[in-house]
């Protein structure tokens, strides 16, 4: 088995982001023998949580310096589209737009919105890229964190400002136009693949044909690793408490994406509020899913689709989900909770890459 990656998600708090930074750098050190002395690693914060970087076999005179400023340099550049932690990011500036005219869009978020918009109705609407002002009012945003769970009348508020429908896009010429003013867009759930994406463009064009690129959970390799096997992207048991291994997936080209409600949640009178939202109820979701671990390969590599929907099918949970991703052939490793144990339920596109 080659070079394990391990795969975790979810916001991180500082002293999380270092764990996440050192299991992944303990994850790559058993590579980093002999063998490898030529291959480039950069890791470090990005999104809240932390990238990392691998090219077992750089082009003459690329070194890690200038791997990591050109890594960076695509990152902000994701940030400043995207994100909506950043206030004068393109999508923070679309949101506070209040014209219910089309208002013109760079292709880059173009594509982000429209294979959001792709994913919201493949889910019938378990996940939808409006569903901002709920993951805000449950504390999951960029706003200070409540930890509590939000009043009834609150939720209703915000479920009004919901709806994916309401949003339509123009290619020729790019633009977006909002039914309502007040419709906020989240891109949370595509973020980490599109910028595991946007850092493979990069690498490629650099003429990098064998490479890790990795935003937390969400990670997309091409070629081989520096022992000139397949990528090995191990998926974490998941647990809060600990840190394990449940499997190792091997992959040659593709991405794999993990979304899980076991990091990135709160805890109120015995009842666990994960950060997935149910865009139908404006509830947290509750059900015993734990995790969903998507694997796009052979053509079908784009790591913000694998993104989008491991969080489309956690948010449909353990009947919905593995029924959605059987009906379009998807692999998929789901991890549901059982008492004190765990269950996997696998897709039969997913048991054939095994
Ligand atoms: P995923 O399952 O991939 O996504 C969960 C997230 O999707 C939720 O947190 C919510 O935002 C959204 N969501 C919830 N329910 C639904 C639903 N039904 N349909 C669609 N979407 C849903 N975090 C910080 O703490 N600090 C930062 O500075 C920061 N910067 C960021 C910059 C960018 C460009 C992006 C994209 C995100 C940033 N984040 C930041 C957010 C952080 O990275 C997110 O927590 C993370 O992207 C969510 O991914 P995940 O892997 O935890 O879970």
């Amino acid at each position: 088995m080659g070079d394990q990656i391990r795969v975790s998600r979810g916001r991180a708090n500082a002293a999380a982001l270092r764990l996440c930074v050192l299991v992944l750098l303990a994850s790559l050190l058993p590579a980093c023998g002999s063998r490898q002395t030529q291959g480039l690693e950069v890791t470090g914060p990005t999104m809240g949580t932390y990238f990392a970087v691998k090219v077992p076999s750089p082009p003459e005179g690329l070194d890690a310096e200038a791997l990591r400023a050109g890594i960076e340099g695509v990152l902000q550049a994701v940030n400043g589209e995207i994100s909506t932690y950043d206030p004068e990011s393109e999508l923070s500036r679309l949101n506070r737009n209040p014209s219910t005219d089309w208002i013109p869009i760079s292709p880059r978020l173009y594509a982000v919105i429209a294979e959001g918009l792709r994913i919201s109705a493949l889910s019938d609407g378990a996940f939808d890229i409006t569903v901002g002002p709920l993951v805000n009012l449950w504390g999951f945003g960029p706003e200070v964190h409540a930890d509590t769970a939000p009043a009834p009348e609150a939720i209703r508020s915000a479920l009004a400002r919901v709806g994916y429908g309401e949003i339509e896009l123009s290619s020729v010429p790019l633009a977006l136009r909002k039914a309502r003013g007040d419709l906020y867009i989240d891109l949370s759930a595509l973020g980490e693949g599109y910028g595991a994406d946007r850092m493979a463009a990069y690498l490629e064009s650099l003429g990098i044909a064998d490479y890790m690129a990795a935003v937390a959970g969400t990670i997309r390799v091409r070629g081989l690793n520096a022992k000139g096997a397949p990528w090995g992207i191990a998926v974490e048991v998941p647990r809060a408490d600990r840190r394990a291994v449940q499997r190792v997936l091997p992959l040659g080209e593709g991405s794999v994406s993990t979304s899980g409600d076991y990091r990135n949640f709160f805890e109120e009178g015995g009842r666990r509020y994960s950060h997935h939202i149910d865009p139908r109820t404006g509830e947290s979701v509750t059900h015993r899913l734990a995790s969903a671990t998507v694997v796009l390969s052979g053509g079908r590599d784009s790591a913000m689709t694998a993104d989008g929907l491991a969080t489309a099918l956690v948010v449909l949970g353990e009947e919905a989900g593995p029924a959605l991703a059987e009906s379009l052939g998807l692999a998929v490793l789901f991890i549901v909770r059982e008492g004190e144990g765990l269950r996997e339920l696998t897709t039969s596109a997913f048991d054939r890459i095994q």
